[in-house]
């Protein structure tokens, strides 16, 4: 019980920042010992105060844990899904073979997103997602999010539901 308050997000069930500081610590050593790609994508549900707005928090809580099983659907078992903050999550792809494997991740996301149902209400739901890899757009896991945090603007910028990479 307690390391589950301590390490997982107690609305969603995924990963909390702390547990996913710490992986993201091991899967870095791992990659920069092995010459590994890691993958991260920095995810932000678009205009999600209107449906905070419109249906009130209580249904804006179910939004957020309805993207936190898609998102969690969509990965595979090594790969980790956190919550970052309110409406913001990270994925991190540990090995990936090539830059662009992310594209399969984000084409299930894209494929399972646009609409949920909660309480009898059918709301869409749709998602900006920025990508940046180690080693190519940093060296820590610091940089690597904060690169996926400006190509997820660049995505939200541009009419928001779709995927950019830094
Ligand atoms: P954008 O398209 O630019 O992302 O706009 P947005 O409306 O999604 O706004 P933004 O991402 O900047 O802010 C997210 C909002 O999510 C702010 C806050 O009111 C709401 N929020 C944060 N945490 C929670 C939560 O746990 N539950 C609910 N229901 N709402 C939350
Ligand atoms: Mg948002």
């Amino acid at each position: 019980e307690i390391k589950k308050l301590a390490y997982y997000d107690k609305l969603t069930g995924v990963a909390n920042r702390t547990l996913f500081y710490n992986l993201a610590e091991k899967f870095f050593d791992s990659a920069k010992r092995g010459d590994k790609i890691l993958g991260l994508m920095f995810i932000d549900i678009d205009n999600f105060k209107c449906i905070n707005d419109m249906y009130g928090h209580k249904i804006g809580d179910k939004v957020i844990i309805e993207v936190a099983k898609i998102l969690t659907k969509c990965t595979r078992g090594n790969d980790v899904v956190a919550r970052y903050g309110g409406d913001e999550f990270l994925i991190l792809l540990p090995d990936i073979k090539d830059y662009n494997n992310y594209k399969l991740v984000s084409a299930r996301i894209a494929n399972a997103n646009s609409e949920v149902e909660v309480n009898g209400i059918k709301i869409n739901i749709y998602l900006s997602i920025g990508a940046s890899f180690y080693p190519r757009d940093g060296e820590d896991i610091d940089e690597i999010i904060s690169k996926a945090d400006k190509a997820m603007y660049k995505a939200k910028n541009i009419g928001g539901n779709r995927c950019a990479h830094y």
